[in-house]
């Protein structure tokens, strides 16, 4: 007879999940301390980290709670349209946290129910992580984690994290094969455009493209790491990419659900074209790090893109954003006709 440890574990399995770990919750008393070392290590980060101040103290907000359960879904089987391919990160692409139409997102609310039926009481964040997901992983021996600070299975670091606390003593200790970084490498750090990440592990979460493309960068006109953007409209895989880890790791041979079709819609002249409705309607539910208020923001974030990657036929797209209705596509619109003598 299975433990329930070891159900939880082949449902997993069955529904796809590529690892599945459980830890004590005591484990992640370390991970608060850890979490204050990287505050302290670059103390401009303070503000951001405030936010995610939750994460340190699940046992104050979930008193009941007594082991973690942490899974890996690997998204490297999904094949990046080429018009995107380096302007919007993976993860978001391949986001599975909230689009209801995914296999992922639909084995998340399965496990869930499957634990409840073993009279476990749980609880997640499908969004934002009910504890640091990263070291509950690396606790329960799902992967490890690498000097870009991201966890890496066998399938690199192409994962998503998803947890669960329960209100149960257990333990499960997962395998991995996941050699450490090689000794003198230094290329994910070498290949971060905005020294956000300027020593292995050791990160300026708002200096971070994915930051100040999303949550950050309200105003790219006083931003001078936005010319070093390159090619990121909406997230950033350099670190990622640029590792020798992750070589051959992504596969790309499955479509995902609705991606196909809402490509066209995403490449930087159409962005800018965009309308509020289509935006809420069918791009805000999948990109929900901006709101349905912030199309302005990613229209910003493509003109910053056409800055950094000018072309002739941008000139009359620029000039348009210079009459666009929201004031700050115009700012961003004019900065950058003055700045390449557009006008
Ligand atoms: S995601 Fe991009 S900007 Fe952020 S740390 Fe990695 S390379 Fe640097
Ligand atoms: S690029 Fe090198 S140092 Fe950085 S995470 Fe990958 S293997 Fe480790």
């Amino acid at each position: 007879m299975d433990t329930i440890e070891k159900m939880i574990q082949k449902k997993a399995y069955e529904l796809g999940y590529e690892k599945c770990g459980i830890i004590s919750i005591d484990l992640m008393d370390e991970y608060a301390e850890k979490f204050n070392e990287r505050i302290e290590k670059v103390p401009k980060s303070k503000m951001f980290y405030q936010s995610q101040q939750r994460l340190i103290k699940p046992k104050e907000i979930y008193p009941w709670a007594k082991s973690v359960v942490v899974l890996t879904a690997a998204y490297g089987k999904y094949k990046v349209p080429k018009e995107l391919e380096g302007i919007i990160a993976k993860s978001y692409l391949f986001d599975v946290r909230v689009d209801k139409n995914t296999k992922e997102y639909q084995n998340n609310r399965e496990l869930e129910k499957y634990m409840q039926t073993l009279g476990l009481k749980v609880e997640t964040n499908q969004k934002f992580g009910v504890v640091g997901m990263r070291w509950a992983a690396m606790k329960a021996g799902v992967g490890i984690i690498r000097r870009n600070n991201f966890l890496y299975t066998e399938a690199g670091s192409w994962v998503h994290l998803e947890a669960w606390v329960t209100d149960r003593e257990m333990e499960l200790k997962e395998t991995n094969n996941v050699p450490q970084c090689p000794k003198s490498c230094n290329r994910c750090v070498s290949a971060c455009p905005t020294k956000s990440l300027s020593a292995p592990y050791t990160m300026s979460p708002t200096e971070c493209i994915s930051f100040l493309t999303s949550f950050g960068g309200r105003d790219l006109t006083k931003e001078p790491l936005s010319k070093t953007f390159g090619k990121c409209v909406y997230g950033c895989d350099l670190c990622q990419d640029a590792c020798p880890m992750n070589k051959g790791k992504w596969k790309g041979e499955e479509e995902f659900p609705g991606l196909k079709e809402l490509t066209e819609s995403l490449t930087p002249e159409n962005i800018l074209n965009m309308k509020e409705d289509f935006y809420r309607r069918k791009v805000q539910p999948k990109f929900f790090y901006l709101s349905e208020e912030e199309l302005w923001k990613w229209k910003v974030d493509v003109l910053c893109y056409m800055r950094n990657n000018y072309k002739e036929n941008y000139k009359e797209l620029i000039i348009n954003a210079c009459n666009n209705e929201n004031i700050k596509v115009q700012d961003m619109a004019h900065f950058i006709c003055e700045e390449l003598c557009l006008c």
